[in-house]
């Protein structure tokens, strides 16, 4: 018999930063997991499920132990137009779904700001959209798991038949064993596109001051903010709101990806005078473009999506991405503190994000969405300057109370993490015991 692991190198998160060897199996059928796990249980290995690796840190990756890789697992089982509801294996992209059922007048209920994710993985990190303050996060429309673990077997699990382990696996970072499939809820839209509405952002009072009454105007709202602004611009961006339009045809993105971005940018284009360059002419651009627009629902979600392999602009070191969630009482106070030490660091973001996150409590125990504002930026890695940059920006946070996204991270400490998720331990109780990861080790082990 062929072995099904294999010993490979390649495997990196989004932000390039970590990487490690793994034993790597990908499998086609979900009744191969089982044997997988009892293999990797044999070898003395611990094992993780990887999807399409769009987590930014390490909470993907397990150097030393087994990936099982969940692409092959790509089928869809049913889909149920009339009751909206769709059951498919969990290696199914969302790139895929949206494919499948927009011309059918459906939607998935929240969609994070790249369609190249997995059921599996969204489920994991119990992701979020821009519309979290009218719809909650993904979890929340998930109506059950299967999922194999080493221990148990086959479980499927709902809020109603096994709370407890369905509270840990939404946002569980794939800790509770591999979800096989998943059968989730599904949203009517009349049109494939979103009416847009784009306005300017003087500053990070103005977001504040706004931020609420759009976000009971319009289903989806985001804000970009120029993180090279300092003084009196500290924080000027740019807000764009959207609703599903009433009218227009079902034609969902096209099957193809863009081109890709062919070489590593060389470290030294990205300084502080390219960052400042590029965030001012994008401010403009945005505002070039009409208050009110109609436009595609891809380009409205997924605007990175059109450039394959962005995250080679980042030079050949990677980078981090940062984000954090603060509640409203302190939010305004440190998001000002946070954008002044990141304008004074030089080390700003191509894109950094502002938005606010509604009331609905977390579906997940680790679920990162909670009330409050959220800011996420990326940084180059330049190794000392970014880890300190980042260190102060912690600092602020927990300060504020607030937390980080473990999808996004790769160096959090475990103070830091189990202050902003003090349940934790219920996921460690409910964790399959043969299943790890390189951030669950980083954040938990003493
Ligand atoms: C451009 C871009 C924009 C993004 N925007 C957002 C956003 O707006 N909101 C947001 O919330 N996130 C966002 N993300 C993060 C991304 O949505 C999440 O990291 C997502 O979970 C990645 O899915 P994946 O399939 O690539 O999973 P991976 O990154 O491969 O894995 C993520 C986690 O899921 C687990 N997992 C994967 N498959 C399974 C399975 N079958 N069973 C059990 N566990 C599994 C893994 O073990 C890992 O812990 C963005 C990422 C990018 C690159």
């Amino acid at each position: 018999m062929t072995d099904p692991f294999r010993t490979e190198t390649g495997h990196k998160s989004w932000g390039r930063v970590v990487e490690g060897e793994h034993q790597v199996a990908r499998p086609r059928r979900t009744g191969a997991v089982r044997d997988l796990l009892h293999q990797a249980g044999d070898r003395g290995l611990t094992a993780l499920a990887y999807g399409l690796g769009r987590s930014y840190g390490d909470s993907n990756l397990n150097p030393g132990g087994a990936l099982i890789e969940t692409r092959g697992l790509d089928r869809f089982i049913a889909l149920d137009v009339e009751a909206r509801v769709l059951r498919a294996e969990a290696g199914v992209s969302f790139d895929d779904i949206l494919r499948a059922i927009v011309p059918h007048g459906l939607f998935l209920p929240t969609v994070p700001g790249t369609r190249y994710v997995t059921l599996g993985g969204a489920i994991a990190n119990d992701v979020h959209g821009k519309n979290h303050h009218s719809a909650g996060s993904f979890g929340r429309h998930v109506r059950s798991i299967r999922l194999e673990r080493s221990d148990r077997g086959i479980q499927d699990v709902t809020r109603e038949t096994d709370p407890e382990l369905f509270a840990a696996t939404i946002g569980g970072l794939g800790l509770t064993g591999i979800i096989l499939e998943a059968e989730i809820d599904l949203v009517p839209i009349a049109s494939a596109f979103i009416d847009q509405r784009t306005e300017a952002l003087t500053g990070v009072d103005h977001f504040f001051d706004i931020a609420e009454t759009r976000a009971q105007e319009h289903e989806h709202t985001v804000a970009w903010i120029d993180c090279t602004a300092s003084g009196d611009r500290l924080g000027q961006g740019v807000l764009s709101c959207g609703d599903w339009a009433d009218e227009g045809a079902l034609t969902p993105h096209p099957a193809k990806a863009g081109p890709a971005l062919p070489v590593d940018l060389p470290g030294f284009a990205l300084n502080p005078l390219t960052l400042k360059t590029f965030n001012l002419a994008y401010r403009k651009r945005q505002l070039m473009k009409p208050a009110r627009a109609r436009i595609h629902y891809s380009g409205f979600f997924h605007p990175l999506d059109s450039v394959r392999d962005w995250n080679r602009l980042y030079g050949a070191r990677g980078f981090y991405q940062y984000q954090s969630v603060i509640g409203f009482e302190t939010a305004r106070e440190a998001t000002r503190a946070m954008l002044t030490r990141i304008a004074a660091s030089g080390l700003g973001s191509f894109l950094a994000v502002l938005k606010t996150f509604g009331e609905y409590a977390p579906e997940g125990v680790l679920s990162f969405p909670k009330q409050g504002a959220t800011l996420a930026l990326d940084f180059a890695n330049t190794g000392e300057h970014t880890l300190s940059l980042m260190a102060d920006l912690d600092r602020i946070v927990a300060e504020a109370g607030g937390r980080l996204y473990p999808a996004k991270d790769g160096r959090m400490s475990a103070g830091m993490f189990k202050a902003g998720y003090p349940d934790w331990t219920r996921v460690e109780a409910m964790r399959d015991p043969l299943l790890s990861s390189q951030f669950w080790r980083r954040v938990t082990d003493d």
